[in-house]
């Protein structure tokens, strides 16, 4: 049965002294189960990044750059569309829209990729942009954070995904990410989205320079977010990729990925702390695939999706390949002993031919 963990609780989790991890993981297991049964989800989608020059280059983030350098780049929107059309012609059901933060850009260059892209390819449902990036587009626009967001939802929007969140501690996000908007106001744009019924879902970045009571303080703040308003789907925790991030660069980190250890606990932990979320997400882009698959045996019930074209995980350095087709990602969840379920943006199962 599921249990409302207190912080004291909760920080036992991420002690190996503790709780060793296999018993953290048949906990975690247990909980799984009991919320979905034997059924993994998985979704066809790809990403689509139109510029990654940023004005708030996080210390965390080896994707941005400067305008005028050599790796700067914006997509026209003939190219978003392009883009677009090759998902499609994939039988992608989402499309996953996250960018960089130019001051440059003005407010409709936002919308109008939603509205463009989802009035040529109204089949595939829009999961777009950070908290970040609607925090961004109230200040430009003088708008408030409901009305950006009921612009974009009229213009095409679904869902809102769960990128930004980083951790939810202003004190490690004024090293990490010192520029971007804080943890409140993270919160505040998903709290909005989800008072309007779009749902997101949210993330943890964990592998840096949060302690384990830190990791604890995210996760509680989503729980009771989540509490107030039920609209995350998901979690996905994010392990850190060091690889030509200024945290690296700079020597505040190391080089040093995070352990399997690690990456299984935070999985499972977070399936016991965040009892309310209905799912756990093995983002196998930044765990790896092998982990990804065993972490479905200590909490995970989604694997993502088949990811066409993500660059931000892989411009930190992660080595896992570009694309899984549907068929790998099936046999993954299979060889678990689980059921794979191809799903849409908001998890509804998407046809049976996905279904088992
Ligand atoms: S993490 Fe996001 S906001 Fe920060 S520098 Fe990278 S693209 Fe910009």
């Amino acid at each position: 049965m599921s249990q409302i963990l207190n912080f004291q609780e909760a920080l036992e989790l991420f002690d190996p002294q503790k709780t060793p991890l296999h018993e953290l993981g048949l906990r975690a297991d247990a909980l799984r189960k009991e919320l979905c049964g034997e059924t993994v989800f998985f979704n066809v989608n790809a990403h689509l990044n139109p510029t990654n020059v940023c004005q708030y280059r996080c210390a965390l983030c080896a994707f941005s750059t400067d305008r005028g350098t050599k790796r700067a780049y914006r997509m026209t929107m003939d190219e978003m569309l392009a883009k677009a059309e090759e998902a499609a012609r994939a039988n992608c059901s989402e499309l996953h829209i996250v960018s960089a933060v130019d001051p440059e850009l003005p407010y409709a260059w936002y919308v109008d990729q939603v509205r463009t892209i989802h009035q040529a390819f109204p089949q595939l449902q829009i999961k777009a942009f950070t908290a970040v990036e609607i925090a961004w587009m109230a200040e430009i626009s003088g708008k408030s954070i409901a009305e950006v967001l009921m612009e974009l939802r009229l213009a095409g929007l679904m869902t809102l995904p769960g990128g930004g969140a980083e951790i939810l501690v202003d004190e490690v996000r004024k090293v990490i990410c010192a520029k971007k908007p804080m943890s409140e106001t993270w919160l505040e744009v998903h709290r909005t989205a989800h008072k309007l019924g779009i749902p997101s879902t949210a993330t943890i970045l964990y592998g840096h320079i949060e302690t384990p009571e830190q990791r604890v303080e995210h996760l509680m703040k989503l729980r009771e977010l989540q509490a107030e308003t039920g609209g995350f789907m998901a979690l996905i925790p994010l392990a850190f990729h060091p690889h030509s991030t200024p945290l690296f660069e700079g020597g505040t980190v190391s080089n040093r990925k995070t352990s399997a250890e690690d990456d299984l606990r935070m999985i499972a932990a977070s399936r016991i702390i965040l009892h309310n979320f209905p799912h756990i997400k093995a983002y196998w882009i930044s765990l790896g695939i092998q982990t990804a698959q065993i972490a479905l045996a200590y909490g995970a019930s989604d694997l993502d999706g088949t990811v066409r074209q993500e660059k931000i995980h892989h411009d930190a350095g992660s080595k896992t390949p570009e694309c899984l087709s549907v068929e790998e990602i099936q046999a993954l969840i299979r060889e678990a002993g689980r059921v794979p379920v191809e799903r849409d943006s908001i998890y509804r199962p998407r046809n049976a031919q996905g279904m088992g």
